[in-house]
């Protein structure tokens, strides 16, 4: 039942992420107009907006247009189902839960308009990282105890203090201000507030795995697609989408990652 819920609101709500991922490079805005056929403009109907569903009700055409959709909107909202479903499974119910959400939700905003647009825009860096302090703050002093018959469950979010959040924030930025300082290039001003703002969820030591991470595979990923003449040397290749899976894979598996690193040295 709960496996239900999740992956349906995950399905929702990566419809509402791709109206973002749309319309905040082209400075629209996310709430007015209502959906439209991008091709027509006729509003869609309560029925077309139906997540992953409508897609192949319609046959994956526009009900008056017949122009094709694109598949990606349908894959975005199956990916976002998918990730929730994940996290659940990984971290159970409760405010550990919602705060993972969020997170994922704005990772998914920023590594999609980043591949397509190679920009990180501040008007989602900005909340995402205000959205990140809020929580930090809002459940610092509370223990979420929650008592069911025989059986109690600490909720606690782990909260960063401010301190936390703050060598986190400029660890992350001045880190990559370095790199992009150093290298002349290839690491832009928003990967460099992305990591920032990522130190506001997670503090400095897990900011560092997150970057540490984010080079590896961008690295590994790099070379792959020269190798395999998909890009060449002097293509660009946008940074933030590692920067997100890694940040993604640490807030899941931080812990684990440490633990293995140091049994091994
Ligand atoms: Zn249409």
């Amino acid at each position: 039942m709960d496996f239900a819920f999740i992956f349906i609101l995950g399905l929702l709500i990566g419809s509402f992420l791709n109206v973002c991922i749309y319309r905040l490079p082209q400075n629209e805005s996310i709430v007015f107009p209502p959906s439209h056929c991008m091709s027509c403009g006729n509003e869609l109907k309560v029925l077309d907006l139906v997540p992953v569903l409508s897609y192949f009700v319609l046959q994956g055409k526009c009900r008056f247009c017949k122009t094709s959709i694109s598949p990606r909107y349908a894959g975005m909202e199956l990916l976002t189902g998918f990730l929730f479903l994940f996290t659940y499974s990984q971290i159970g119910l409760g405010l550990q839960l919602l705060k993972a959400l969020i997170f994922i939700s704005f990772l998914v905003v920023i590594t999609f308009i980043d591949y397509d647009h190679q920009l990180i825009l501040d008007k989602v860096l900005l909340p995402m990282g205000i959205v990140g302090v809020l929580i930090n703050l809002l459940f610092e002093y509370s223990d979420f105890i929650v008592t069911l018959g025989s059986l109690s469950f600490s909720l606690l979010v782990n909260p960063l203090d401010w301190l936390s959040m703050g060598i986190g924030f400029f660890v992350g930025g001045g880190l990559l201000f370095i790199i992009a300082m150093v290298s002349g290039g290839g690491m832009g001003g928003g990967d460099i507030k992305f990591a920032a703002v990522l130190g506001l969820w997670l503090g400095w030591q897990m900011n560092l795995l997150v970057l540490m991470l984010a080079f590896i595979l961008g690295g590994i990923v790099g070379v792959l697609l020269i190798a395999t003449r998909i890009k060449s040397r002097k293509d660009y290749i946008p940074f933030g989408p590692f920067i997100a899976i890694s940040a993604w894979i640490v807030y899941i598996y931080g812990i684990e990652i440490l633990q293995w690193y140091f049994s091994l040295t």
